[in-house]
């Protein structure tokens, strides 16, 4: 039977590349839902093609506008609108499979509201797990959900895990299945060689224009600063149920190696391949199946070489930064994931230098990292009130 899939933020580039797969196999997946934030010319010609029952927007006037262009087209798609039409779709009773692929903290609510109606969450929304991991996690458990990763490197990870711990590797025992580290590989994004001098005058262009992977702005911002690597030491912690100390991070330039686990008897398994978000989101679609991705195979013969070496905390502080707010817990990661989006936001509009990123998240982190979260309500309020503080911050930096 086909299964019904939803995607949460389908005009992003995860949910561009899940459009591509689904496309790729009609007899097993349909698409019951396609949303965006404000994409709408996106959403409407993706709607022509997937045909899906419903599709969401954030706003009503747009909501209007989609619904009108996809009535005169001649497609049967419903137009809805606003977070909570995100998040009943997600729950709703005939959707099987729900890709959170919404940026940013505005993910939380709808890939929640997927968990808690233990639907298959395949999860590329890292920010939603940093925000709210013992919660969210605790939700997965109660609800019976399905977690499945999709971030590449929390992806590889899973697979390099003993097969009877996949399915709910965000409760096992690493030290009990003989899994002695988890090896977090990242390229160091596209100013791993520039000179440290040159960081101030970083421009945006420069920042979003990743050396391997093709990526919306946020992400691909989060890369140049290597918070992109912090958030998924976080995400690390909680998807495999492990402590900062079972993580290392390991730059690899080249994003052929996209993780790896070391075993106690000095066994290292790695998932290697081609850099492209269409193998974890077919591995994930199918799970535990394989299906065909369309990524070219790799060819070990153009693999021109492989290298490692240790983060650079004076080139990656955000990176740190992270690592840090993973072990003061949660109220210090939601804190620094919200401080961040507003740094990176204002990166992107020009308000403050490359380098200011990192100084806005250290005062935001060394503000809030003694404060608790323990509540759904608890970590809203306190990410409402770190991108408040973020955005006070900003006018005194430069
Ligand atoms: P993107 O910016 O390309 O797309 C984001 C999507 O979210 C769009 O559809 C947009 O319309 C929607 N959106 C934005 N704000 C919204 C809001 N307030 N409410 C509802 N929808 C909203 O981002 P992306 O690169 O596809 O990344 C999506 C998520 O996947 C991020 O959390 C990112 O960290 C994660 N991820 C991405 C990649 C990648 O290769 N792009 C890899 C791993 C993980
Ligand atoms: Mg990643």
């Amino acid at each position: 039977m086909q299964r019904q899939v939803v995607i949460l933020g389908s005009t992003g580039s995860i949910g561009c590349s899940t459009l591509d797969v689904l496309a790729q196999h009609p007899q097993r997946f349909s698409v019951f839902a396609l949303t965006a934030g404000r994409q709408i010319d996106k959403l409407f010609a993706q709607c022509l093609q997937a045909k899906p029952l419903y599709a969401a927007v954030l706003e009503a006037n747009d909501a209007q506008l989609l619904q009108q262009k996809l009535r005169d087209a001649g497609s049967a798609t419903q137009v809805l609108y606003g977070a909570q039409a995100f998040a009943d779709l997600a729950a709703h009773p005939n959707t099987d499979i729900v890709m959170a692929a919404i940026v940013g903290a505005a993910g939380l609510l709808p890939t929640l509201a997927a968990v808690q109606q233990g639907k298959t969450v395949l999860l590329a929304n890292k920010e939603a797990l940093v925000m709210s991991g013992e919660l969210f996690i605790n939700a997965v458990k109660q609800h019976q959900a399905t977690l499945l990763p999709i971030d590449s490197e929390h992806n590889a990870i899973f697979q390099c895990l003993p097969a009877a711990l996949q399915g709910g590797c965000y409760q096992s025992d690493l030290q009990k299945a003989g899994i002695a580290k988890i090896l977090l590989t990242g390229s160091g994004g596209p100013f791993r060689q520039t000179p440290l001098a040159e960081f101030d005058a970083i421009t945006p262009a420069q920042a979003v224009a990743h050396p391997n992977w093709s990526m919306g702005r946020k992400i691909s911002v989060d890369s140049a600063t290597m918070m992109n690597k912090g958030l998924e030491f976080i995400e690390a912690r909680w998807l495999f149920n492990c402590t900062a100390d079972d993580i290392q991070v390991v730059i690899h330039p080249q994003s052929i190696i996209h993780s790896m686990v070391q075993y106690s008897d000095g066994s290292v398994l790695a998932q290697l391949g081609n850099p492209d978000m269409r193998t974890p989101i077919a591995h994930a679609l199918a799970f535990p199946d394989r299906i065909a991705s369309n990524v070219k195979a790799l060819n070990f013969f153009e693999v021109a070489d492989f290298t490692f070496s240790k983060p650079d905390a004076d080139r990656y502080p955000c990176l740190q930064l992270a690592i840090d707010a993973c072990r003061h817990g949660q109220g210090a990661t939601t804190a620094l994931n919200a401080a961040n989006e507003i740094a990176v936001e204002a990166f992107l509009n020009g308000q403050i230098r490359f380098t200011d990123i990192a100084r806005l998240n250290a005062r935001a982190l060394s503000r809030f990292a003694s404060h608790s979260a323990k509540t759904l309500d608890d970590i809203l309020a306190l990410d409402q009130e770190s991108r408040l503080y973020a955005e006070t911050e900003l006018g005194s930096l430069s």
